[in-house]
């Protein structure tokens, strides 16, 4: 799509398998750059431990969900990941448009399909990769021994994507990726080292702010 079609604000989707490292990119691009704003999504998923109700996500009963897509209060919802359903509040994006700010989220692939329809002309799409499977695996079973369980299992489940990373053709199949390839995003980056993936997305978002030109 020409650049000249697209435009600011922005919304921004980072996209990745779990434990790939999309929260703490978020985080530290939030606290470096007074221009963007993570947008809070909604789920019927229960809260972690140290997750906050309008912080981390609006935790809501699956029937008031339903009754907000039923009212067409979602821009993009996913009725069914892993059993829960998850989503964007209009109104959330909404609101931060309105002060002028571009907006990210972690938002899986079932959603920047479905943003990608509501709003072309605003959607910018990351893909944040693990560098490999052993780095993938650190970070899903040391980061949290909790759950350590949910991470072999999340592991095992990605052991084909994860052989299959960066081969343009190759169509994912974990929930998280689900249905896109590689060459589905605007700009896919490996998360090796924390800090340079931040500079690089930063870098990244000031250059497309830039083409958008406003
Ligand atoms: P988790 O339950 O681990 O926080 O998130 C599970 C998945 O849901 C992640 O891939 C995350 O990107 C995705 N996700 C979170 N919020 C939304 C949303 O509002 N819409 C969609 N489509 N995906 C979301």
């Amino acid at each position: 799509m020409p650049t000249s079609v697209k435009e600011r604000p922005m919304l921004i989707t980072l996209t990745g398998p779990s434990g790939t490292g999309k929260s703490a990119v978020i985080s530290a691009l939030l606290s470096q750059d007074p221009k963007l704003r993570r947008f809070v999504t909604a789920t019927t998923r229960t809260p972690r431990p140290g997750e906050e109700h309008g912080r981390d996500y609006y935790f809501m009963e699956r029937g008031e969900f339903e009754a907000g897509v039923a009212k067409g209060e979602f821009l993009e919802h996913n009725p069914n990941y892993n059993g829960n359903m998850y989503g964007t509040p209009r109104w959330e994006v909404e609101r931060l448009f309105e002060e002028g700010c571009d907006v990210i989220s972690d938002i899986n692939a079932i959603g920047v399909r479905l943003f990608e329809a509501a709003m072309p002309k605003r959607i910018f799409k990351l893909l944040i990769l693990p560098p490999n499977r052993e780095r993938l695996e650190q970070r899903l079973t040391k980061r949290n021994p909790e759950l350590a369980d949910e991470g072999r299992a999340r592991l095992q489940q990605l052991e084909a994507d994860m052989d299959n990373l960066h081969n343009p053709s190759y169509v994912f199949t974990n929930p998280d990726m689900i249905g896109t390839t590689y060459g589905d995003y605007d700009v896919v980056l490996v998360n090796d080292v924390l800090e340079h993936t931040v500079a690089e997305v930063a870098k990244v978002i000031t250059n497309e702010r830039a083409k958008r030109g406003q």
